[in-house]
């Protein structure tokens, strides 16, 4: 079926291809083995993409060659040998053309044809397709294959155009060899493009200088031939290999580490520093710590030995400190992988201008002008970058449903349903899209993964008579928030780097890739599959149908600590007896991340109705007096201590800047209904009573609890109010549990999987209250009158059993007249905000939390 790669373009085909690169060209080949009529359009005069227009000095990948080749394949797996750990752009070009020819794919693609502009026409339910000489093609679906880094951003600098002598651009470089010998020569730009070749040229020109805005992270590649354990490995179980691959984080079989860069000592942080080092390997030194893309502490460890390393390399040691990065976090820019980079500034022709002393004022006819002085130069490379991920697909004028462009649509940032497709854009796909994995990950994984993916839903579209497939924009919405939910537990969005958009004047400045993991998102593209294309609606000569909804509704850092929880196949707290059940849960807090430091901690005691209750203050480390909190511990009256929600206190006395007193009390079986109730009001009331002995400031007191702590701190601040005092002047209540009616919505929709369950509950009330004790206020707060008391900050949380009963509490406190401040914590259990520097994502809580205390503490108290 020759229609495309010459004589003239076929008016209809089945399916337009944009790029003829490694996505482009897997994808013609499954839309061939579906006997889809397809077209493929590249700009390029050959197939390749980003390998056909890179071919400065010292391109190479930098993802070993083991992985970075196709796996569809197993026998050109086996035919095609790689010389090196990291190949050369011809070598990968090389590899290209023999897929090309292999599979005879060029007949079917359209070179030196650039796509212009695409309009969906609804009526025939087809987008057409204009080229750039004129030509048009109608397509039932279209495909945009045309690489994330594809399109050069033009260098934003004065006088460009006025320059005389010879100008490359790394992303556009010339075919023919491009001879520098002898020649005076300036490189402007040190992102990966920049750090490769700038060896190279130096290599050969009479002077180098190179001009730098913003030092990188680079780590030795140590090329050579490919790593013989993976060719092992490889050998004997190719297709395990891949597998495992196709499941990683990255896109690379790697295993993961648990070690923290917080607290592993520093031997054990050297150690494995080095060897990322030694192994040359982008996804071993991003992957030192397990917390170093989201702690900034970890991170930094990491980016100071990198800084080490630089200046042991560079002689001159003003010119080492301006090639070490500091500005923002190691990882949040792409880094590099180079061959003898730092080595190069050691040579006498070289020379660095450091931008951020002497910005370019501007290009001039001989050379460049900087605030300091002006070079004369043969050649200027431009290094500098590309419009990344979003350039490539809006540079076409896409014009979908209601003549919205998709330009339009993105103005504010990329809007898509899995980084595949866009509301309002029917039938058009974009593979290795924004908000998708791709450069996150060894693109070869993520482009199969994504190629598979569209030729098994344009299958099952024709076996099932539908012709149309369009995201929601329920769907869509909720993935664009879950990708904002990953990239913002994160140090990313830190940085100003092209992942950002923030390398191109006037771009949208948000997160454009996915950073959940490749496994992640695989795991989401295939369960959107299989339950009928969840999220997306589905038209055709069979009629319409829409199984409508959010893949991905919990924080992710959550949804890892629940896979962890289900991974290690714990027995159920409800089956185990009490003791065991306070030994597990005692453990269970010894392993976790302690908290921030706060100025002091002291254990005391205060007394209680039936003798001493122990307590555990928390000083913040600011000048006293401060505010105070009694707070009550988690653990359904049952379990827990005076310090078992620890991290929590440190975290609520840092971020409120209050004393926090958090107080045991007398726990059931032991002690049922109402000892906790009673212990509680006790301790609040001598706590007000010795607020200044405290250290803090009579009259701010604010009662808190966590779960069945939530219960009695709302208990203790009805029996205030009913008793005259203590003076209480706000209430904290997370996530607390208001009533024994255990049939709300939410017992039914969260009552599995998210720690605390609905049978733990049961058993909790078992423990403490009989039948006839739980509609008692003092047991069941919501049953209480709610008029009078202190102003209120409840905290629900979206997957907790208890979320409709907290709701329901601040609803009634409302109605009650009660100031509330209600915060719904989306994505959110019910244990979520205690997992402080465990769950990132509920930090940003904790501090709507504190605002919202600020807020009711500024407001006159009503008591
Ligand atoms: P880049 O990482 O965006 O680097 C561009 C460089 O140019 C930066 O140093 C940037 O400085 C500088 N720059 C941009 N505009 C400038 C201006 N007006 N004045 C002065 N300096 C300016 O682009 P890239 O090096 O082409 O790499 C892009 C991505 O392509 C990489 O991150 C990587 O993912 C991929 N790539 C991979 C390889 C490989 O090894 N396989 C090779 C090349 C590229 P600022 O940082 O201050 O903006």
């Amino acid at each position: 079926m020759a229609i495309a790669g010459s004589g003239v373009l076929p008016a209809e085909v089945d399916v337009a291809v944009v790029g003829a690169g490694f996505s482009g060209l897997y994808m013609l080949y499954r839309l061939r083995g579906l006997g889809l009529r397809t077209v493929v359009f590249d700009d390029a005069g050959d197939v390749g993409g980003t390998w056909y227009w890179n071919r400065y000095p010292g391109a190479r990948c930098d993802v070993p060659t083991t992985d970075y080749a196709y796996s569809f394949d197993a026998r050109l797996e086996e035919d095609w040998v790689w010389s090196e750990k990291y190949a050369t752009q011809p070598e990968i070009l090389a590899y290209l053309r023999h897929v090309a020819d292999r599979y005879d794919l060029r007949r079917d693609i359209r070179f030196g044809t650039r796509i212009t502009a695409a309009v969906w026409d609804e009526g025939a339910r087809r987008w057409r397709l204009r080229t750039g000489d004129g030509n048009e093609v109608s397509c039932r679906y279209y495909i945009m294959a045309s690489g994330c880094l594809s399109l050069p951003k033009t260098p934003d600098i004065d006088g460009v155009d006025r320059y005389r002598g010879e100008v490359y651009l790394t992303g556009r470089w010339p075919h023919d060899r491009v001879d520098f010998s002898g020649k005076r020569v300036a490189v402007v730009g040190t992102g990966s493009s920049g750090i490769q070749c700038i060896p190279l040229i130096a290599g050969e020109a009479a002077r180098l200088t190179v001009f730098q805005r913003t030092p990188n992270f680079s780590v030795p590649a140590r090329n050579g031939p490919p790593p013989a354990d993976r060719v092992t490995q490889l050998a004997t179980d190719r297709e395990g290999y891949r597998e495992a691959a196709r499941w990683s984080r990255g896109g690379v079989p790697s295993e993961l580490t648990d070690v923290s860069g917080v607290t592993a000592p520093e031997f054990l942080r050297r150690e494995r520093f080095e060897a990322a080092w030694q192994a040359g390997e982008l996804f071993a030194i991003l992957g030192v710590f397990s917390d170093q893309g989201v702690n900034a502490v970890s991170n930094e460890h990491v980016a100071e030995m990198i800084r080490e390393k630089i200046r042991a390399v560079v002689s001159d040691a003003d010119v080492a400190d301006a090639l070490c990065p500091k500005d923002y976090p190691f990882g949040t820019k792409r880094p590099c992988l180079d061959s003898s980079y730092f080595e190069t500034f050691n040579l006498p022709h070289v020379r660095l201008v450091d931008l951020r002393r002497t910005p370019i004022v501007a290009v001039t006819e001989a050379g460049i002008d900087t605030a300091e002085e002006s070079f004369e130069f043969d050649a200027i490379v431009f290094a500098t970058g590309f419009d990344a991920m979003t350039g490539p697909l809006v540079s076409v004028a896409v014009t979908g449903t209601d003549g919205v462009t998709l330009e339009d649509k993105w103005r504010r940032g990329p809007v898509t349903y899995l980084g595949l497709m866009t509301t309002g854009f029917p039938n058009f796909f974009t593979i290795t899209g924004p908000q998708s994995p791709s450069v996150l990950s060894n693109m070869v994984v993520s482009i199969e993964q994504h190629v598979d993916w569209i030729a098994d839903c344009l299958q099952r579209l024709r076996a099932e008579s539908l012709d149309r497939i369009e995201p929601t924009p329920l769907a869509e919405a909720g993935w664009v928030q879950h990708n904002q939910d990953c990239a913002d537990i994160t140090l990313y969005p830190r940085a100003n780097s092209w992942y950002m958009g923030a390398n191109v004047p006037g771009k949208p400045r948000v997160f454009l890739p996915y950073i959940g993991g490749v496994d992640a998102y695989r795991r989401a593209c295939d369960e959107v599959a299989e339950q009928g294309f969840m999220g997306f609606r589905l038209d055709g000569p069979a009629g319409s149908r829409c199984n409508d909804g959010v893949i991905r509704r919990l924080q992710p850092d959550m949804a890892m600590v629940l896979d962890l929880v289900g991974s290690l196949g714990l027995p159920p707290i409800e089956t185990m007896s009490v003791p065991d059940a306070r030994a597990f849960s005692e453990a269970t807090a010894a392993s976790r991340p302690p908290g921030p430091e706060v100025g002091e901690i002291a254990d005391a005691v205060l007394p209680g109705p039936a003798g001493d209750l122990a307590y555990r203050l928390y000083r913040p480390p600011t000048q006293g007096p401060h505010p105070l909190i009694a707070y009550f511990h988690g653990g359904g009256w049952v379990l827990g201590s005076q310090d078992s929600d620890d991290p929590l206190c440190r975290d609520l006395c840092v971020r409120t800047g209050s004393v926090v007193v958090s107080v045991n009390y007398r726990h059931a079986p032991e002690d049922r209904f109402p000892a906790a109730a009673d212990d509680a009001f006790a301790a609040a009331t001598w706590i007000a009573a010795n607020a200044a002995a405290l250290g803090g400031i009579p009259g701010r007191l604010t009662v808190a609890g966590w779960s069945a702590g939530g219960n009695v701190a709302a208990i203790t601040c009805q029996l205030a109010r009913d008793a005259g005092g203590p003076e209480i002047a706000s209430q904290l209540l997370l996530a607390p549990v208001t009533d024994c009616d255990l049939g709300r919505p939410s017992y039914t929709s969260n009552g599995e999987g998210f720690i605390l369950t609905a049978g733990l509950m049961r058993w909790f009330w078992d423990h403490y209250a009989d039948e006839a004790d739980r509609a008692n206020p003092k047991a069941s707060p919501l049953r209480g009158t709610l008029a009078g008391l202190p102003p209120a900050v409840v905290v629900t949380a979206e997957f907790d059993p208890l979320r409709d009963e907290g709701d329901a509490y601040a609803e009634a406190l409302a109605a009650a007249g009660v100031p509330v401040r209600h915060i719904r914590a989306r994505g959110h259990t019910h244990t979520s905000l205690t997992m402080v520097d465990v769950v990132i994502s509920g930090a940003p809580v904790r501090a709507e939390i504190t605002d919202a205390l600020d807020g009711l503490r500024s407001e006159p108290s009503r008591n």
